[in-house]
């Protein structure tokens, strides 16, 4: 049968050439059920791996628009329909300079996962276009969305396909999105999530994966008879993520001493916190850069060109982007004494950093971390469809409870000794759900 994990990988990199971001996410994947799919022969007859890596669709398109100068700019749209085994395809889209096919197969393949561990009834996907809405103005960004629903929303549905935010995409493109969306179906249907409070948005969607990263990593720090409270923290990037997990933080009792952009860090002993997020958050909403305005007005230390692992910290919650921490800076936290790395950007850690992490101290990926998310996001779809709207206290009570159970399933699987992979753990945790539901619908 399916013997050799080499001969697996090997395969799949043969027939997806220069797919580099999506072959580091399968080997992690591949890497941690491997002995998991050996023992039990019912998913290796149904080919259920290979089956899983390859997307159910893949929807490539044009996006034409024209800027402020009257100018014609093209670039690319793209959807990943990864697997539907467990409902309607999830996940956001991402506008960004950097955004490839490789990118949003990685993207969809963890999502996948990530959707499972939720519990909530959500297959993965993943979109987005190479453009990037930084520098635009809101004429240009109104644009280019209406241009790239135009072709989206014959593939899209509530009940097929429901996309959502993510770098690049916010309150804003997720309007003019969902503007373009209905004119063209003329329905108003829960067809995308993250939506605004007054049309159809839920309460906590913009906080929720900060918010969950962070109970998350209470859970973590829990089991090993710590709390939030006290810790000082260091968290990367100033973006939707950042902000939501910077918040629950300083609520819980924490220090946040970090935040980052892609020229460098701030460091800030005081802590940021209270009037500090709202002057990031009014820095933000002008599309200005925060870091080194932040460094100016507040006499913080703006570091250029560096990471902010090397501050000495308790526990680290990189919410930038992928990769952002290597070997190097992994090696600098577990000297630091850093005991704990919570992953809330997707694939945060570079595969030899999550590796050497996982080893020294507890250290859990982003796909279980960052669920608060999408399980929001699901939650979301609940109220759309029963048309009612849940008060605050509801959904952060359901979000608590989604990554409490993540955790647990986390800890059941990945439990080893003393210690947990949470790697381990949420790739069995995730594949268990959506491997069953493969078989029970037969070959599709
Ligand atoms: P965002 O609002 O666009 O923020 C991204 C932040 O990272 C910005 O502060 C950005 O700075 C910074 N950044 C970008 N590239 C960087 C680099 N190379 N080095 C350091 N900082 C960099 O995006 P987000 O929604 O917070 O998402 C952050 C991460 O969380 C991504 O990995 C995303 O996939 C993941 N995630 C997001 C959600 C969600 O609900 N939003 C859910 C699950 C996972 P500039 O603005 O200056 O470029």
């Amino acid at each position: 049968m399916k013997a050799d994990i080499n001969e697996f990988i090997s395969k799949l990199e043969n027939r997806t050439p220069g797919e580099k971001e999506f072959h580091q996410a399968v080997e992690e994947v591949i890497g941690s059920v491997w002995d998991f799919y050996q023992k039990n022969p019912r998913y290796q007859q149904a080919n259920i791996l290979e089956r899983m890596v390859e997307p159910e669709r893949v929807i490539m398109f044009r996006v034409p628009w024209v800027d402020d100068r009257g100018e014609v700019q093209v670039n690319r749209g793209y959807r990943v329909e990864f697997n539907s085994a467990l409902g309607p395809y999830k996940g956001g889209l991402r506008f960004h300079a950097s955004v490839t096919l490789s990118i949003l197969k990685f993207l969809g393949f963890e999502q996948t996962f990530k959707n499972s561990l939720t519990t909530l009834p959500m297959g993965g996907g993943k979109g987005g276009s190479d453009f990037s809405p930084k520098g635009k103005s809101d004429g240009e960004i109104m644009r280019f969305c209406q241009s790239f629903m135009s072709e989206l929303f014959r593939h899209i549905g509530p009940n097929t396909d429901v996309p959502a935010g993510d770098i690049g995409v916010g309150g804003r493109e997720v309007g003019y999105l969902f503007g373009q969306y209905k004119r063209l179906k003329n329905e108003f249907t829960g067809v995308m999530t993250g939506k605004g409070l007054g049309w159809g948005g839920s309460l906590i969607r913009p906080e929720a994966t900060g918010f969950g990263a962070v109970y998350f990593a209470q859970h973590m720090l829990h089991r090993i008879g710590k709390d939030i409270e006290g810790q000082k923290v260091a968290v990367s990037g100033f973006g939707n993520v950042a902000w939501g997990a910077i918040t629950k933080i300083n609520e819980l009792g924490g220090k946040v001493v970090t935040i980052s952009g892609p020229d460098g860090y701030i460091y800030d002993p005081e802590g940021i916190s209270g009037e500090k997020i709202d002057y990031l958050l009014e820095l933000r909403s002008t599309n200005n850069d925060v870091v080194e305005p932040y460094a100016a007005e507040f006499g913080a230390k703006f570091i250029p060109e560096r990471h902010p692992w090397e501050v000495p910290v308790n526990v680290a919650i990189p919410c930038a982007t992928e990769n952002e921490v290597n070997l190097n800076d992994a090696k600098e936290l577990v000297k630091n004494a850093c005991y704990l790395l919570a992953e809330a950007s997707n694939m945060g850690c570079m595969a030899d950093a999550a590796e050497y992490l996982s080893k020294n101290i507890d250290y859990a990926p982003g796909k279980a971390v960052n669920a608060g998310g999408v399980a929001v996001s699901g939650l979301e779809m609940s109220q759309n469809s029963m048309r009612i709207s849940w008060p605050r206290e509801e959904v952060d009570a359901r979000l608590k409870l989604i990554m409490s159970d993540i955790h647990e399933r986390c800890v059941s699987y990945g439990k080893n000794g003393n210690k947990v992979d949470y790697i381990k753990g949420a790739n069995i945790g995730g594949f268990v759900k959506v491997a069953d539901a493969m078989l029970a619908q037969g070959v599709v």
